[in-house]
This record gives C-alpha cells, structure tokens and sequence, in this order.
C-alpha cells in the first residue's frame, strides 16, 4: 500500500467511473452502477433511480478533470469541491472497514460523496506532490486513466488489453525492422 487504504480505494473508484465514459460506455444501467457500487465496497445511501444514474454519468468529466489536472490546479478543484460540499472530515468505521475518513453524511446523494470522496484522496496526492501517480493510458488509441500504485511507478497502461496490444505491436514493429531487405 502506497498511500492510505481509503485514499487508494477512493482513487481506484473514480478511475473506474471515469474510464466507464470510455467507448463504449459501460455505465448506463442500473446493474451496472451495482456493480461499480459493490466492488469498491460503497455503503450509504444509493437511489437507483435514473438522477442519480445520470449524476454519476454526468460527473465523469468533473473527476477527469480534477485526476488529470496538475499539482496546483489541482488544489484548487479539491478546495472548491470541499467548500462546496460542506465537507467536514471524520472518522468513522463500519462494517469490516477500519478506521477512514467520510467528509459528508452517508445519505447525502451518492454523487456527491464520489465527489468528496475523489477531492479528498487528491488532496492526498497534491500533499504528497504524487500527482503522477496518474495518467493517461500510454496506448495511442485509449483516453483510460491510469492509477499507478506500484512501488516502482511502472504502470503505464490503463488494462492488460491495452499493455497486451502494445506489447504486440513493439513486437510486429522489431521484426518488421530485422525482416527488412538488407540493403548493400
Ligand atoms: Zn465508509
Ligand atoms: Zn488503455
């Protein structure tokens, strides 16, 4: 673990929220919002309803902007969004998950604890000048943000498809270049 557990949870969450906008979207039923929901073990309060379907969908540039923004813009943004939303950190802990941090109420609306959420781990990232700790997928053709919480800040792809299909192509390229006619 690289930074805290909440602040890496947070961050892998609004990854997939934004990287979900990445042709074709996969955020655009109900089942799937559940399952978002479910694998980064959010609890309070959820609608299911087609607001808070499209609040979340809406939100994605937000939080794209806010991941991709540098150091200093980015403190900005976290100010704003915390400012905006009341946030007042506490700790809590509930169910099995130890001691973290929640800056709104569990039944404000879903998005706009994403929203605090994802400001609150930035400012994690901007304390720590690890900003780089995102980016965008090094493949060509993918916009997908990209989480690195290796050790040695080796991750650069946003999937194994992504880093799959690159792979092959540095491959297709080397030996397109061994195959090459000898010229003499
Ligand atoms: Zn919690
Ligand atoms: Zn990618």
């Amino acid at each position: 673990m690289v930074f805290a557990h909440d602040t890496e949870a947070s961050l892998q969450a609004a990854v997939d929220l934004v990287n979900s906008g990445e042709d074709p979207d996969t955020l655009t039923t109900q089942e799937q919002v559940d399952a978002w929901y479910a694998k980064h073990r959010y609890t309070g309060r959820r609608d299911r309803d087609a607001a808070e379907l499209a609040d979340l969908r809406g939100v994605r540039p937000v939080l794209l902007d806010l991941l991709t923004a540098d150091r200093d813009r980015a403190a900005g943004l976290v100010n704003a969004m915390l400012a905006e939303a009341n946030a007042v950190p506490q700790l809590v802990r509930h169910g099995d998950i130890d001691w973290h941090l929640h800056a709104v109420s569990s039944d404000e609306p879903l998005v706009r604890r994403v929203v605090v959420e994802t400001a609150m781990a930035v400012s994690d990232l901007v304390r720590g000048d690890e900003m780089a700790r995102l980016s965008v997928c090094a493949d060509d053709t993918c916009g997908s943000i990209v989480l690195d919480l290796t050790r040695n800040r080796s991750r650069r792809f946003c999937s194994t498809t992504c880093a799959n299909r690159n792979a092959v192509a540095a491959y297709r390229a080397r030996n397109r270049i061994q195959n090459r006619p000898v010229i003499s």
